[in-house]
């Protein structure tokens, strides 16, 4: 018999081994000294821990906090205005992937700009995005680009192969976001509720996909200059677990160490190759708003000077908004992303907000912690 996909994932999701890891998780928490706080900064991560119970399986001692990961969530509104304006530019082609398309900005989503007659078109890769502009030599296709450093190389291999091809109708809108920048700033960040630096996260699970491009280096100033241990782990449940158990043992042993758990395919230094390709093409944008959590230095890529031509943004300037938008005034999403708040606390979770009708970020994408919440806690 053959050897299916199934079968490779199946020992991942194997639930003695998980009750066995949650049996070790218990005696090994039995060892600390308080309770702790781990944020899992993926929302991979976080629908893990909602689809398979992982929670409930936890001593009362250790707490999730759902994390800020997903490029699709953190998309500020404006960011989407720009993608709905252009797509409604004559003779544009507006592409980008499938996750986008039911985001709302304020005039509306993707989805909505395709219904009143723009050319949008989702793909599964940005490569796609190269087929899309050859066949169409006399339309400008703009890749609006999303994505953790997990994605970013495939945006950096178009551009190589748009530059290589000689493309002249092949544009990109970038907002490509980088992690580490956005947990420095969620440890940084004054909170305004309790007035005081926030300090209810004590440990990171981090996104196994973004350390196989970047490294478990990324990782490096977390257990050294914030005195939070960080396990980067694989996002099949048993991974998790481990994760949770390294971690643990951690607190209980008083090491505060990066340790990678995803061994399969993280390694300290991760992808140069891609890192190279990533660095020729892009360079830190400064600011960069995250929806839910405001501007975050340096937590953002833009398209160096010498590809300005190639940059949607600096071809369309004069019809791309700048002023920034507000959430809604009811969506705590802010508060959530820095483990002050559950979904279940906002007011109009499962009510006004639905996957369906999404009133901020962690509602958008189906990783969102929102969105896991709603999915997988018993309201659906
Ligand atoms: S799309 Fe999913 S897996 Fe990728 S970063 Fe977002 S939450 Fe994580
Ligand atoms: S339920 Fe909706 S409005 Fe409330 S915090 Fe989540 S995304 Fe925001």
């Amino acid at each position: 018999m053959s050897l299916q996909l199934k079968d490779l994932y199946d020992k991942f999701r194997d639930p003695a081994t998980i009750k066995a890891l949650a049996k070790l998780i218990g005696e090994e928490a039995k060892k600390l000294e308080r309770p702790i706080n781990v944020m899992e900064v993926c929302g991979g991560h976080t629908h893990t821990i909602m689809k398979y119970g992982l929670k409930q399986l936890l001593p009362e001692s250790i707490e999730f906090i759902h994390g800020p990961g997903c490029p699709v969530c953190i998309m500020p509104k404006e960011r989407i205005d720009h993608a709905y304006i252009l797509a409604q530019q004559p003779d544009v082609i507006l592409v980008t992937l499938g996750d986008m398309i039911k985001v709302p900005g304020s005039k509306g989503s993707l989805q909505d700009a395709r219904s009143k007659g723009a050319d949008v078109r989702f793909v599964y890769s940005p490569l796609d995005a190269l087929k899309i502009a050859v066949e169409n030599p006399d339309k400008t296709v703009i890749f609006f680009a999303i994505g953790f450093e997990t994605t970013t190389p495939m945006t950096a291999a178009l551009m190589d192969q748009a530059i290589e091809r000689g493309l002249k109708n092949l544009l990109f809108h970038i907002n490509h976001v980088t992690v580490p920048e956005v947990m420095k700033e969620l440890i940084d960040s004054r909170d305004v509720h309790v007035d005081s630096y926030n300090n209810r996260i004590d440990a990171f699970i981090g996104p196994s996909h973004v350390s196989v491009i970047a490294g478990a280096k990324i990782y490096e100033p977390f257990p050294r200059a914030y005195h939070r241990p960080v396990v980067v782990s694989g996002f099949e449940p048993v991974d998790v677990m481990e994760g949770v158990l390294m971690l643990v043992k951690q607190f209980s042993e008083k090491r505060c160490e990066l340790e990678v758990q995803y061994r399969r395919s993280v390694t300290y230094e991760g992808n140069l190759k891609a890192q190279a390709m990533i660095n020729k093409y892009f360079e830190k944008r400064g600011l960069f708003k995250w929806r839910g959590l405001g501007n975050i230095p340096d937590s953002a890529l833009k398209l160096r000077d010498e590809y300005a031509k190639f940059d949607a943004e600096k071809r369309y300037a004069d019809i791309l908004p700048k002023e920034e938008i507000e959430d809604h005034k009811l969506c705590i999403c802010g508060d959530i992303l820095r483990g002050m708040a559950k979904p279940t606390e906002c007011q109009v979770f499962s009510t006004a907000c639905k996957p369906s009708s999404p009133l901020g970020s962690c509602m958008v994408s189906s990783e969102g912690a929102c969105a896991a919440y709603y999915k997988y806690g018993g309201v659906m």
